[in-house]
């Protein structure tokens, strides 16, 4: 019988096709006690384990390394540097020596109890390196047992993988030609799973409680990756209409194509630029295609999650050349790290905040943790002279530290031209703005900084005061809330009124009708993922600046969301072509 459920939508797009139940293999865990003469043998079987599996790590890397992505590359190397952590060997090894016990039962119940305390953590990001923990001691142990573990990359057909959670591991090595959706029971938006699917165009419908009770290898199911349901044993008519979705779907796309080579333009002469959002340098080949004109935003969280680019100036360095390079002649925005909130890493931040969305986030972070923040300043400068670099900082939410901020970034050009580094002169700085004080500052902000980009999902959130990921109060955020239009137009106008540029980077940039809206504000740029700036383009080239100043002024009169989006929706339901969702 035909079954629905919902999960967290993490990567867009739907397939139609079968269920592939992905159970991890078990290992059997030869669990004995051993004498105090055979410990120092125990010892050295856990060294060599360690060895091996690391020596299999860089294999895959090796062998992998045509397809592997940047961010995969960067996942790999990060389960490497956790086998070489001394703390991680010595607890095992203690464990082993104080116990009397054979090595795999050290690994086993060390890592046990630690990755337990990690997944009952009320924080996201903890529980994701849960799972990175148990991905390592499962290759420890693997090669402890000499059993090789089955894998995603050895697939039969084109398939859902559906599972309780997939190891990293697993997703960077999965056969991506023939998984064309993930249905998993863990994981939330920002995990690595959900990351690889979305860099790698893969439908994904990740927290779907108690889907392995309800599927089995070869049931039909449809993952639809744009509002996060699945659906097992489809009945006919659902499989009908889903059918007919996809092809005006594909009819869409299809015929969006002929403007990906044109530029944003109103006909009477509007132009707005069009970037994109990516959190990979793998996403660039892909960026280019679909016509942006540069990078509006590269999330920098996920290059410096991983502690060899976190303290490396010269490995960042690098990535933000290669970065440039891609991009001659076209603006590369690069924000600083921005942790914190719902985005915590293993080795940074702080785990135990009451209230992490208000807490220790963004620019916060990084002006109290300075070395981390001047390294990448100090790499991000060195980069500057192989492009057209401009960067920007999240969070800020008062002058004192946009001023500390900009102190900052005097006093790393001074150490680079003491030491005879060169970097460019013109990088343009900027700030996100995507908190309610910064929209009431904005007018003195814009004088210290050359533009502003608003970052929409963090500006809902904080100024509706509705937890972005938290789908009880999901009904509460509203893009077209009238306060929310108006603090766009008010940071939109403190811009201009100080001849400063002002982008929308957030996703209601991406929004078809919020396009038109922010169009009528004049802003100048909208930034977001890639696969969206076709139809924006198609949309800007179909309305005129007059007439989206027009809707923006009819918009302002209104009180409520709802009239908002109702006016909008009958005003242009039929006039692009395209489904308002
Ligand atoms: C935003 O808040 O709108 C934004 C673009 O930043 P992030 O989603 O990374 O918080
Ligand atoms: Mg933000």
């Amino acid at each position: 019988m035909m079954e629905k459920l919902k999960g967290i939508p993490a990567s867009p797009g739907i397939y139609i096709g079968k269920a592939f139940l992905y159970q991890e293999q078990r290992i059997d865990i030869p669990m004995y006690s051993v004498k105090a003469d055979e410990i120092e043998n125990e010892l050295q079987r856990l060294d060599n384990a360690f060895e091996m599996a690391q020596v299999e790590l860089e294999n895959l890397k090796i062998i992998n390394s045509s397809v592997l992505s940047n961010g995969e590359n960067l996942l790999v190397d990060t389960h490497i540097l956790m086998l070489s952590d001394p703390e991680f060997q010595n607890n095992i090894k203690n464990y082993l020596m104080q116990n009397f016990v054979n090595a795999e039962s050290a690994v086993y119940s060390t890592t046990k109890e630690f990755i337990g305390e990690l997944s009952l953590s009320n924080n996201t990001y903890a529980k994701e390196r849960a799972s990175d923990f148990r991905d390592v001691a499962r290759r420890v142990l693997g090669m402890l047992t000499s059993q090789r573990l089955r894998n995603l990359s050895e697939l039969a057909e084109e398939c859902v993988v559906t599972a309780k959670d997939i190891l990293p591991s697993d997703a960077i090595i999965m056969d991506k030609k023939k998984v064309h959706g993930i249905v998993l029971e863990a994981g939330g938006r920002t995990s690595h799973t959900a990351i690889i699917a979305r860099a790698f165009g893969i439908p994904a419908v990740l927290g779907v409680a108690g889907v392995l009770q309800k599927v089995k290898t070869g049931h039909p199911i449809i993952v639809d990756g744009d509002t996060g349901t699945i659906i097992i044993d489809p009945d006919s008519k659902t499989l009908d209409e889903y059918r007919h979705y996809i092809e005006k779907n594909q009819e869409i796309t299809d015929s969006l194509k002929r403007y990906t080579k044109k530029v944003a333009e109103t006909d009477d002469g509007k132009r707005v630029i069009l970037k994109a959002n990516i959190e990979i340098l793998n996403e660039v080949e892909n960026v280019k295609a679909q016509g942006a004109e540069g990078i509006g935003l590269f999330r920098s969280e996920f290059l410096l999650m991983q502690n060899e680019y976190q303290q490396s100036e010269k490995k960042q360095f690098e990535v933000y050349k290669a970065l440039l390079e891609n991009f001659p002649g076209q603006p590369v925005t690069i924000r600083t790290l921005d942790i914190g909130g719902d985005k915590i890493f293993a080795d940074l931040g702080d785990h135990n905040e009451k209230n992490p969305l208000l807490g220790w986030r963004g620019i916060r972070f990084s002006l109290s943790v300075q070395d981390i923040f001047r390294r990448q300043l100090r790499a991000l400068f060195r980069a500057s002279v192989y492009g057209d670099l401009k960067i920007m900082f999240p969070m800020i939410s008062s002058m004192e530290e946009l001023d500390s901020v900009l102190d900052i970034i005097s006093q790393v050009k001074n150490e680079l031209s003491a030491a005879g580094i060169s970097f460019s002169h013109d990088v343009k700085i900027g700030m996100m703005v995507e908190v309610p004080s910064a929209v009431l500052e904005a007018d003195n902000m814009a004088k210290k900084v050359d533009f502003f980009s608003i970052g929409t999902n963090d500006l809902i959130q904080y100024s509706i005061a509705v937890d972005r990921g938290n789908e009880k109060v999901a009904y509460l955020y509203q893009p077209f809330n009238p306060a929310i239009i108006r603090l766009l137009k008010m940071t939109a106008d403190a811009a201009h009124r100080n001849n400063i540029t002002v982008s929308v980077c957030g996703e209601a940039a991406a929004d078809p009708l919020m396009a038109i809206l922010l169009l009528g504000m004049g802003i100048d740029e909208l930034s977001m993922s890639s696969q969206s700036i076709s139809v924006i383009k198609k949309i800007i080239r179909n309305v005129t600046y007059d007439e989206a100043k027009a809707t923006l002024s009819a918009v302002c009169e209104m009180k409520r969301g709802s009239e908002i989006n109702n006016y909008l929706r009958t005003k242009y339901n039929d006039r692009f072509g395209i489904y308002f969702q």
